[in-house]
């Protein structure tokens, strides 16, 4: 499987537990940083691609809600604004979608022939998006390269970066670009009309005209080249794409999707990796670049989307001024279908690891099968998303269970059918397998299939999988992804490969057709086992196992830059060295204000001076317990937590709370079984998480630490999750040793593996707990102290008396946590709904017993001793890159008091100084500042980064930098504006409730926020030099510096700077 996916666009087909695939991207989401605005590091570890969150959640998308959802347009009669003829477009068919309350209209554009959908409807979140099909010969990556080099200037836009230039600037929802195998999309949203328009219009000229295909310069940077700095030295090769890919490929999860879908499909495109392999990336010449863009960026192979409230006709027009000027050409884009073959297969293949523990497993091993070769009706697919669901979607699902049951491995590998590419595929398999026993993972997958193919499931599952579907579905809950980009992923599934886009969005009437089916008692699901799976042969195991002697892989590399520079004359090494130079001079000359202009930009009048405030009341309850209510249109859902007060917890056993939470829904509970109580939340509920949630709290000394129980069900089940929440916090069984012993198998497999692929996760929290006491307790329930506890625990289980003191532990757990005292309820939903819930609040807390229990815990204060100690520290692992992370406390170090200008400066100096020496010149993948605003930690991080020192002498000069800016009013006004962009970030009715909460937790209020407000409004640029002061502590004394990386770097750092830092030897 790529690499190059994206996870959140499941069809209705997989509406189930499966990959969030890695998507190979422009950038980066700040969402992934742990520090800043994200109060837990837990929250940010778990979202993290296959965390514990993630796996426990499944991506069901799309579905609009009834009638009365707030995307829906108000009439299913076509708008009378709608034209069949304008802006050499015609009309081809119009729909309304009932999923979604839309007209959904297809357009052809006369001369070119490009296809546009155009989705109207009443949400403010626009979306609009350019696709390409962009197959691939071989696996340089062009496609991926051309992604991030068609945003580096155009001919409207002639500058280095309007990509960048729109983050910093624009007020949009969503910015970026994703290559697929075999697609390439850029898609934009914004709730601003005209600030819409200037996104698409950048996006189109970017696609239509892009510099790179006439400066090389561009192809060299984003994608690869030589880098020389005198004949003297050893010749490297650099380049953004480049680099992120090796960050991809140092990741074994990756490495076996990637080797999973090109052992299924050996004949098409797919056997390639469109991202980019970094031992083939540096074959690619500037032509075939050039001839690649020429053959597959053109109106004839591309299709458009807009989807919002905005004017439709406007969108004909926009789109016609830039295709007008192409001619209609036949384009070979097509995928071709992997023929299915008639016999099993298998592929052995081995990873880079660390030496390890003795007898360490660490095999992956997995099934797959490329489901069909000719296209699947809407209940197919619609079944085999049940199918996929009912196997796998919960810890309590059998095939999953059989997995975890089976101890054949650590942990089952995030899997299950993935339908973004033309043909669906699935994956089953474990990995941490002892590769002496990977034909028995093989042998129970398929024994396990034939006994569901032959009992089929029990009702009570297939009710709560229904259950649970159909309220997501229904939900239409797309988190930070806007709700059109979602459909526009859903209908691209069927569209890119010729096929009728609408079927995709039209799920309603096959939903009812199978849940008659499934309610008659017919066998629906045993047939879809046995033709699609345990009949098909066209199956690949793959094996995939642990070398030692692949670490870091960097000899090869090596040798083929030695034979590369042996070949070269004087001449050439000359040319190299004054590329290099020239090269650098052109990265680091700043484009002029004056064509800096050209990019347009919103002005200060158009940005609202006051704070959205969420409406909130609060109630105080017995024993100090609070209800805070948000009424809100959330169409007749429910969303609820209780916040419990983790003080009385003591502090030895903080490691064990997050295993705590999980045992709580894992275990069953007094009355029923694991599996039954998942079936019920299935049934009854649209899923309850429970985690740690720690912050620090600005002005204060004393960090905040809650479990936060979570849970979301239809107003009208209200009662029956408040049961379900009762029941769990007090009857959990918490005594499963089996269960925990997987648990904690599967955690440290998880904590590995993130620690590779998201090491910047791991420096900034581990930075950030030698000066904030939140983030020491966070870092103790997530980072990496928390993986050290995980492998000194995986030890003490699997002995009797180690097993006693654990379960001894939990039980301890929750007699300290559980009373009703301070206790926090928060409700979101419309004033009827909350109206009937009110009550049922008081009966829970009763419930619960009080602080003044004999039994109870009274209140700690954090103590100061859990901060780690202040040091520098190389965290090394098996990788071929670097995340460097350096810090210090602003509030504490530099005495400064927060001002909101410093969300400017911070933003600024990410999208400029850093963006530029880091990623630009040095050839990191990402790299940003923040502040967190309540504990004052000032945090530099990079992202799958060649470099060490060199970063840090970046960092290092960013005080000087903003020392010297000279930034004009338009540069400033611009910089205000895209600040205020991720202030306002668009937020479904969800988030803001649970937004108000943090806000209520963490004692900020609405005042603060209006004057941070202002702050941010009025910044000048006296501050931008006011926080040049603060920042340069981080350089001083005060700083310190914490990477993960591999064992050599880090010992290189010392050959040059002995003592730097402290070694540690992760894996
Ligand atoms: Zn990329």
């Amino acid at each position: 499987m790529s690499t190059l996916r994206r996870g959140l666009s499941s069809s209705v087909a997989v509406a189930a537990w499966r990959a969030k695939p890695v998507r190979i991207a422009i950038h980066m989401p700040r969402l992934a940083v742990p520090f800043g605005a994200s109060p837990s590091l837990a929250q940010a570890l778990y979202r993290v691609p296959g965390g514990l969150m993630g796996r426990q959640s499944f991506h069901v998308l799309g579905a609009a809600a009834p009638a009365v959802a707030p995307a829906a347009a108000s009439t299913a009669t076509l708008p009378d604004a709608i034209v069949t003829k304008a802006h050499g477009f015609t009309l081809h068919r119009t729909q309304f979608v009932k999923e979604y309350g839309s007209h959904v209209l297809l357009y052809k554009h006369d001369k070119t022939g490009a296809e546009l959908i155009s989705v109207l409807n009443n949400d403010e979140n626009k979306t609009f998006g350019a696709v390409f099909r962009t197959p691939v010969d071989d696996s340089t990556g062009i496609p991926h390269i051309l992604e991030h080099s068609v945003l580096c200037g155009s001919r409207k836009y002639p500058i280095k970066k309007p990509f960048v230039e729109l983050m910093k600037s624009s007020m949009n929802t969503f910015l970026n670009a994703t290559t697929y195998p075999d697609r390439t999309c850029y898609p934009v949203a914004s709730t601003n009309t005209q600030d819409f328009y200037n996104l698409v219009d950048v996006y189109l000229d970017a696609v239509f005209h892009p510099r790179c295909v006439s400066d090389r310069r561009v192809f060299e940077q984003e994608g690869w080249h030589f880098e020389l700095d005198n004949k003297e030295e050893l010749l490297n090769y650099k380049g953004v794409v480049f680099n992120e890919m090796k960050g991809v490929y140092s990741s074994p999860d990756k490495r076996h999707h990637r080797i999973v879908q090109q052992a299924l499909f050996p004949d098409n495109t797919y056997r390639h990796d469109s991202g980019g392999d970094p031992e083939v990336i540096p074959d690619l010449t500037f032509e075939q670049f050039q001839q690649f863009h020429a053959k597959y960026y053109h109106p004839s192979n591309a299709r458009f989307w807009f989807y919002g409230d905005d004017d439709p006709v406007k969108r004909l027009a926009l789109l016609d001024s830039y295709l007008e000027e192409f001619e209609r050409r036949d384009v070979n884009s097509s995928v071709e279908t992997q023929k299915l073959m008639h016999t099993p297969r298998s592929v052995t293949e081995y990873y880079a690891a660390g030496d390890g523990e003795e007898g360490e497993q660490k095999a992956y091993v997995s099934v797959s099968w490329v489901l069909s070769d000719t296209v699947l009706d809407v209940e197919t697919e619609l079944g085999l998303g049940f199918l996929n669901y009912l196997m796998l979607g919960t810890p309590a699902a059998p095939l999953r269970k059989a997995l975890n049951d089976s101890r054949l491995g650590a942990a089952v590998i995030v899997g299950g059918v993935d339908d973004d590419l033309k043909q669906p595929f699935i994956t089953l398999g474990l990995k941490g397998v002892d590769p002496a026993d990977s034909d028995k993972v093989e042998v129970l997958i398929t024994s396990k299939l034939e006994e569901l193919a032959a009992s089929g499931f029990s009702a009570s599952a297939i009710e709560a999988a229904v259950n649970t579907i159909e309220f997501l579905l229904r939900e239409n809950n797309t988190k930070s992804e806007p709700r059109g980009l979602s459909l526009m992923h859903r209908a691209v599934r069927s569209w890119i490969y010729d096929r009728d886009p609408f079927t995709q969005m039209q799920w309603e009437d096959a939903l009812s057709s199978f849940k008659s089916k499934l309610a008659s008692g017919q066998d629906v699901l045993g047939p879809l086992i046995r033709s699609f799976l345990l009949n098909n042969h066209h199956r690949v195991t793959v094996r995939l196992l642990p070398d030692p002697k692949l670490a870091a892989n960097t000899a090869k590399e090596k040798v083929q830059l030695e034979v590369a520079k042996g070949a070269m004359t004087d001449e050439q090494l000359n040319a190299v060295i004054e590329n290099t130079s020239a090269l650098k001079e052109l990265q680091e000359t700043p484009d002029t204000p004056e064509a800096l202009a050209c990019i347009p930009a919103l002005q200060l009048s158009d940005i609202p001076q006051s704070i959205t405030k969420v409406p909130t009341s609060s109630k105080a309850l017995t024993d100090g317990a609070t209800l805070l209510s948000h009424d809100l249109f959330t169409n007749d859902v429910l969303y609820l937590e209780a916040a419990f007060d983790l003080r009385p917890v003591p502090d030895r056993l903080l490691p064990m709370v997050p295993l705590f939470c999980r045992s709580l829904t894992q275990m069953g509970t007094a009355s029923e079984s694991f599996v039954e109580l998942t079936e019920r939340i299935g049934r009854k509920t649209g899923g309850i998480s429970i985690y740690p949630f720690t912050s620090a709290v600005r002005g204060k000394e004393q960090p905040v630490a809650y479990i936060m129980v979570r849970g979301k069900a239809m107003g009208s089940k209200s009662a029956d999750m408040l049961d379900l929440m009762h029941d769990i916090l007090l009857t959990a069984r918490l005594d499963d040793r089996q269960r925990f012993t997987q648990m904690v198998a599967e955690t440290k497999a998880f904590m590995e593996s993130g620690i590779i692929s998201s090491g910047n996760l791991f420096a900034a929290a581990r930075l950030a707990a030698q000066r904030d006491l939140g983030a020491a307790l966070a870092e103790t329930m997530a980072g990496l102290s928390y993986l050290e506890f995980i492998r000194s625990l995986a030890k003490k289980v699997e002995n009797d008396d180690g097993w006693q003191e654990v379960k001894s532990d939990l039980k301890a757990i929750r007699l300290a946590l559980l009373q009703r005292n301070g206790v926090i309820i928060n409700m979101t939903a419309d004033a009827a709904t909350l109206s009937t819930v009110d009550h049922r609040v008081s009966d829970f807390l009763a419930a619960l017993p009080a602080a003044s229990a004999p039994t109870a815990n009274a209140p700690q204060s954090w103590s100061n001793a859990l901060l780690l100690p202040r040091t520098n520290e190389a965290l090394c692992v098996p990788t071929q890159v670097n995340y460097v992370a350096k810090a210090a406390n602003l509030f504490q170090d530099a005495g400064y008091e927060l001002n909101g200008s410093a969300y400017v400066v911070e933003k600024y100096l990410s999208s400029t100084w850093l963006w530029d020496r880091v990623r630009i010149v040095g050839g990191a993948y990402s790299t940003f500042c923040s502040l967190d605003s309540h504990s004052g930690m000032f945090t530099y991080v990079s992202y799958r980064d060649p470099n060490l020192l060199d970063t840090l002498e970046a960092y290092d000069d960013s005080a000087n930098y903003l020392r010297s800016l000279e930034l004009s009013k338009d540069e400033l006004t611009k910089a205000i504006i895209g600040t205020m962009g991720s202030i306002d970030a668009y937020q479904l009715p969800d988030d803001k409730g649970y937004s108000a909460l943090t806000q209520h937790l963490l004692g900020v209020t609405d005042e603060e926020r209006q004057l941070q407000r202002d702050q941010i409004l009025g910044t000048s640029i006296k501050d931008f030099k006011a926080f040049a002061d603060a920042i340069e502590y981080v350089r001083g004394a005060a700083g310190r510096v914490v990477a993960v990386t591999s064992l050599d770097k880090a010992k290189s750092v010392l050959d040059k700077k002995p003592d730097f830092w402290k070694v540690n030897k992760v894996l």
